[in-house]
């Protein structure tokens, strides 16, 4: 593999590998990291405490690129909606989200997305290609600017499926994390992944305690094959048990996101299954009532359907929440990214 071109695609331990390759020390690299992710330097000439002779070399292998905004929504509760192009012309869309004090950024790990979930508007164009790290850091950083406050919360959760792309992910996690880059908290780093169940796995593992959360929308083997035709491979029975040792290892609760489809995943049976798939879990179950996507039929469930299923579960000792919506005015709520060229925006 060829090295990645622009140097934001390096974290703190790749920035240290080629910094020592080059002779050069280790400090540096948290030099870099401040100069990239603190300042936003834009060129490698300004990077003035770096000695000429690296920033001359660096300049010479390596670009330093932010994503362009191309347009940019206000909701009517705060939030806003980014649509950035990348260096090689491709765009993605990230939203950033305050509430009382916090500022969540919620940003995307893929142009466009293969999984093909019926009810998301990202997963129409199908998968265009993935992102590296720093173009997941940069829609971070870049909406920081924005508002301007510290971000507090990022969550992999708009478009593309994250564990599809895992080391890429990993790596902007460690970007945001590292307190000479964006300095947010692990447990304040959230995946949401559709199910990829090796990634899960895989997640368990890493030292951080970044949080987890799963796009169940079904316990109920044939209606998630129907609705999330992509995840077929990773039955729910693999899915479960996967979460049991995640949960086991990292002694972390994770989040199941359930869309509510008017008549499809909001029925009895649908509740008495989601009920048997908690059981024995550690989790924490969202219902989000589905938020409209053109071109599908499918309606957010009734408001008595959703109290009902929460009191369902409640009852069942399963912890529940209701997800306020944000951002629906402008399409920037979960599953409304999609993917569009600039003349579109
Ligand atoms: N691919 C990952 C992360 C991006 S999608 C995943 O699927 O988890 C972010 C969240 O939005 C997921 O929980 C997804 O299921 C949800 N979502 C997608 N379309 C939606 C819609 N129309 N209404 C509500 N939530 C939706
Ligand atoms: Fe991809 Fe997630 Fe949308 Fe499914 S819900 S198509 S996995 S982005």
């Amino acid at each position: 593999m060829t090295a990645p071109y622009d140097i934001k695609a390096y974290d703190r331990s790749s920035l240290e590998s080629v910094l020592a390759e080059s002779g050069q020390p280790l400090f540096r690299a948290r030099q870099l990291l401040r100069w990239i992710w603190q300042r936003r330097a834009t060129s490698f000439d300004g990077m003035t405490d770096l000695p000429s002779t690296l920033r001359a070399a660096l300049a010479q292998r390596h670009v330093l690129f932010w994503p362009a905004l191309v347009a940019r929504e206000v909701s009517s509760d705060g939030t806003r909606k980014y649509l950035w192009r990348l260096a090689d012309g491709a765009s993605v869309e990230s939203v950033g989200i305050p509430t009382r004090g916090r500022l969540t950024v919620c940003f995307s790990t893929q142009v466009g997305c293969g999984m093909g979930c019926a009810f998301c508007a990202t997963g129409r164009g199908g998968l265009v290609r993935n992102l590296d790290c720093g173009e997941m850091a940069a829609q971070v950083a870049l909406v920081a600017d924005d508002f301007p406050a510290r971000v507090t919360n990022a969550v992999a959760m708009g478009q593309g499926e994250p564990f599809v792309n895992y080391d890429e992910t990993i790596r902007a996690l460690r970007i945001l994390n590292d307190p000479d880059a964006l300095g947010i908290g692990a447990r304040h780093l959230t995946v949401s992944t559709s199910g990829v169940v090796p990634g899960i796995r895989r997640f368990a593992t890493e030292p951080e305690q970044f949080t987890l959360a799963v796009s169940l929308h079904s316990a109920v083997q044939s209606t998630r094959d129907a609705i999330m035709p992509g995840l077929r491979t990773y039955p729910l029975s693999a899915l479960h048990e996967a979460l049991g040792d995640y949960i086991a290892k990292t002694g972390r609760r994770p989040t199941l996101e359930f869309a509510l489809i008017d008549g499809v995943n909001d029925t009895p049976e649908e509740t008495r299954a989601l009920i048997a798939f908690c059981r024995g879990l550690l989790v924490h179950v969202n219902l989000i009532p589905v938020n409209p996507v053109d071109g599908t039929r499918l309606r957010r469930s009734r408001d008595a359907t959703i109290e009902a299923m929460a009191s369902a579960l409640r009852a069942a000792d399963v912890e529940v929440s209701v997800r306020a919506e944000r951002g629906a005015d402008i399409n920037a709520a979960c599953g409304q990214l999609r993917q569009r060229t600039p003349r579109e925006a």
